[in-house]
């Protein structure tokens, strides 16, 4: 199975930090089509997301799964399906194995399905997307300029793009 793994906020939606109501989320323009070219090419889609505003406090679980199957209805309206979602609830202090730059829910991810790695792609506004990937062996990895501010001098990512709707003519 080929993967585009997606971050969520900055990639899908406009970064606003410690988003988790459904009125603050703002799709980014042209996240459906490019994630409808993606399906056409052959790939799953699956969402990867540190959520460390719930070890903080400032939302919780359940919070974020209102949020979440709202967000996965939004894409099946628009002919998008969305495979799985992986979120990491901890905080930095946590130190645990989910949050990225920690690859824990890649390889959890590669554990409930058969990824082919090589084959697949990452789609990150932060470094720590990318670092989190290439330890999970994905090396096709774009950063995107549509989320965080991003150091595009040190950055390892393969590609570094305006938003994922540039991505479809890299992986093309
Ligand atoms: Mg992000
Ligand atoms: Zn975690």
């Amino acid at each position: 199975m080929r993967v585009v793994f997606l971050d969520r906020d900055g990639v899908i939606n406009q970064e606003v930090g410690y988003l988790y109501k459904i009125e603050d989320f703002v799709f980014i323009d042209g996240v459906f089509s490019a994630c409808q070219m993606f399906q056409k090419l052959g790939f799953k889609i699956i969402v990867i997301t540190n959520q460390s505003g719930i070890a903080r406090g400032y939302y919780n679980r359940s919070d974020f799964d209102k949020l979440n199957a709202w967000m996965v209805n939004e894409f099946k309206q628009n002919k998008v399906d969305i495979l799985d979602v992986f979120y990491c609830p901890h905080s930095p202090e946590d130190e645990c194995h989910c949050r990225k730059p920690k690859a824990g829910m890649f390889t959890d991810a590669q554990k409930k399905y058969p990824i082919d790695a090589l084959n697949s792609w990452m789609i990150g506004d932060k470094e720590n997307d990318i670092t989190a990937a290439k330890v999970a062996g994905i090396k096709n990895t774009v950063l995107v300029r549509s989320g965080h501010k991003i150091d595009e001098k040190d950055s390892n990512a393969r590609f570094i793009l305006d938003s994922i709707e540039q991505v479809v003519s890299v992986i093309l």
